[in-house]
């Protein structure tokens, strides 16, 4: 088996789990299990990752008793500040927040960092710029986009009239058809970034095409973030007019998000956070998010961030050696999708022989893929939790085999 090895795996400080047994045996028990499930298992989703031992910390902190509906004073002109009183340290806290964050990007760009997650900060952002009904041109779930991207079964999808442009027949962005799609719908907003897309995004194309319509821009960096913050992948800040994020994915920080947007759409984003979309900031993850930016302007991060792209690549080589066919031929960032388009399996039977054979990873489906969301064709892997357990390239190459192992089993069955 590939699971026990000498890879780090007994990284954190779980004595709490005495404390919340002492309160419910049945809640800890469910923690240690997920614990040791985490810790033993190879964490293959590419959304995923570890965080420090002190970002851990500071999201069980005491801030979390604290309720700080508004924002810091003087943060923006005619800002009414806060609703309750005793915010000094944490008033101190978020905007420090704000400046490493605008640090780790090297922008100065606003920054809100009260979204209580990747989605909630597209909510507050399309919120901010657009009205319902109005038109949005972005990458479709199947191609690789996110549900907030306009799915129909995303608030996304309901409320505005979505446009997608698709990857072309290998596997990547069709930019021709971004430009012919921009120019004939002329939509209010252009939105770049997805959750599974293996190669670079052009931010500076995106945003000629965007203004050349007159559209807003749109970064939705959530997968991408911490490859952006590391040099890896080039930067959309100075092309896009709002930028969102996630932090705990290769940001390896709490979960959460985080909108930057250029100075003058800085009032319009955050009245769409609070009071709009959110009330009382969670300022125990917003501790948590300032940690997170912290380390990832160090030098440790930056090399961190290289090896995970370093054993994405390796890992997609190793499929591709194996005779799997990898979407777009290959990686550029932390994930890539395998396509099992030939196979008599779903991606869904995949993952769950995978979970049994402790590798945890997500079925996806690829561009074209003739089954159901449910189903699926292909499988998407990310590199980023294992490295931070030390997984270099030659790991990977080892877990490829190891899953090319169970496929050839699932060939048998399903013959
Ligand atoms: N945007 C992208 C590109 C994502 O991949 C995700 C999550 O996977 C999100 C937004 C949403 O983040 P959250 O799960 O925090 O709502």
């Amino acid at each position: 088996m590939l699971t026990k090895d000498n890879k780090d795996t007994s990284k954190y400080n779980v004595n709490n789990i005495e404390e919340i047994k002492k309160a419910s045996p049945k809640v800890a028990g469910l923690i240690a299990k997920e614990y040791e499930r985490q810790l033993n298992n190879i964490e293959l989703i590419a959304s995923e990752n570890y965080c420090s031992e002190a970002v851990l910390a500071a999201c069980g902190s005491c801030l979390s008793w604290k309720y700080a509906e508004g924002y810091p004073y003087n943060r923006t002109s005619g800002n009414l500040g806060r609703y309750y009183g005793g915010t000094e340290f944490v008033d101190e806290l978020e905007e420090y927040c704000c400046d490493q964050w605008r640090k780790v990007f090297n922008t100065d760009y606003h920054v809100n960092v009260q979204p209580h997650s990747g989605s909630q900060a597209n909510f507050s952002a399309y919120a901010a710029l657009l009205e319902p009904g109005d038109t949005v041109l972005s990458m479709s779930l199947d191609n690789g986009g996110h549900l907030t991207h306009g799915s129909s079964v995303n608030f996304s999808g309901k409320l505005y009239d979505i446009h997608f442009y698709d990857v072309n027949e290998d596997g990547i962005i069709d930019m021709p058809m971004v430009r012919e799609k921009a120019r004939e719908l002329k939509p209010k907003l252009i939105l770049a970034g997805a959750s599974a897309y293996a190669r670079v995004l052009d931010f500076q194309e995106f945003a000629n095409i965007a203004k050349e319509v007159g559209a807003y821009f749109m970064v939705d960096m959530a997968h991408i973030a911490g490859l952006i913050a590391a040099g890896e992948h080039n930067s959309p800040f100075g092309y896009a007019d709002v930028i969102t994020t996630t932090t705990h994915k290769t940001l390896r920080g709490p979960r959460g998000g985080l909108i930057f947007a250029k100075p003058e759409l800085a009032k319009k984003i955050d009245s769409k956070v609070f009071p709009y979309a959110q009330g009382g900031p969670l300022e125990h993850i917003i501790a948590g998010k300032a940690i997170c930016a912290e380390e990832a302007q160090t030098e440790e991060y930056k090399q961190y961030i290289k090896q995970v792209v370093k054993n994405s690549k390796a890992f997609a080589k190793a499929f591709l050696d194996l005779g799997y066919k990898v979407v777009t031929g290959g990686t550029d960032n932390h994930l890539f999708m395998v396509d099992l388009r030939e196979k008599k399996f779903s991606g869904r039977i995949l993952q769950e022989r995978l979970d049994e054979n402790q590798i945890t990873l997500n079925k996806n489906c690829v561009p074209g893929d003739p089954r159901s969301p449910k189903e699926t064709s292909g499988i998407r892997v990310g590199t980023a939790p294992m490295t931070t357990r030390g997984y270099v390239e030659s790991d990977f190459v080892k877990v490829a085999q190891k899953i090319d192992e169970i496929i050839k089993e699932l060939d048998q069955e399903f013959a």
